[in-house]
């Protein structure tokens, strides 16, 4: 997609820290500089997000994230990630090309990756509304 910066990050107009590419997926370090090691997987097929995205491109994008995952466990001495995505500008997407984002964690590094929110009023209705649309 023209307009798209991801979709430039894979095509080499705009330059990034590539980690991995392969059929699908890319893989680059996200330049936010908020945490070492903070990790962006994208699909090479322009999606905005998760809600419009078709599964096999879904899975592919699983697939690299799983990969890196677990080398930066693996072998790079972290202990765990948080894997973090926005669908839709009300989740706080920036970027309309989708991405996860991926948090390396250690064990006691006194960083939460994870959101803070603020209680809910109960699980009922959104279970309720949901359940019924899935058992049809
Ligand atoms: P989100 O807010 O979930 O849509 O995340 C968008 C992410 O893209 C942010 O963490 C940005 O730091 C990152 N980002 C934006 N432009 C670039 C770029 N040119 N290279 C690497 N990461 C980028
Ligand atoms: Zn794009």
């Amino acid at each position: 997609m023209d307009n798209c910066i991801f979709c430039k990050i894979i095509k080499g107009d705009i330059p990034s820290y590539k980690l991995y590419e392969d059929e699908y997926t890319y893989a680059f370090m996200d330049i936010a500089n908020d945490i070492d090691g903070h990790i962006l997987v994208i699909p090479k097929k322009h999606v905005t997000n998760v809600l419009d995205c078709d599964n096999a491109t879904l899975h592919h994008v699983a697939d690299t994230t799983k990969l890196i995952s677990n080398l930066l466990v693996e072998k790079c001495g972290y202990d765990g990630v948080n894997v973090l995505n926005a669908s839709g500008e009300c989740a706080g997407q920036t970027v309309f090309h989708l991405h996860f984002h991926i948090i390396p964690k250690k064990n006691n590094d006194g960083i939460s990756a994870w959101p803070k929110l603020p209680g809910g009023t109960g699980v009922e209705a959104t279970y309720k509304k949901l359940k019924e649309m899935l058992d049809k």
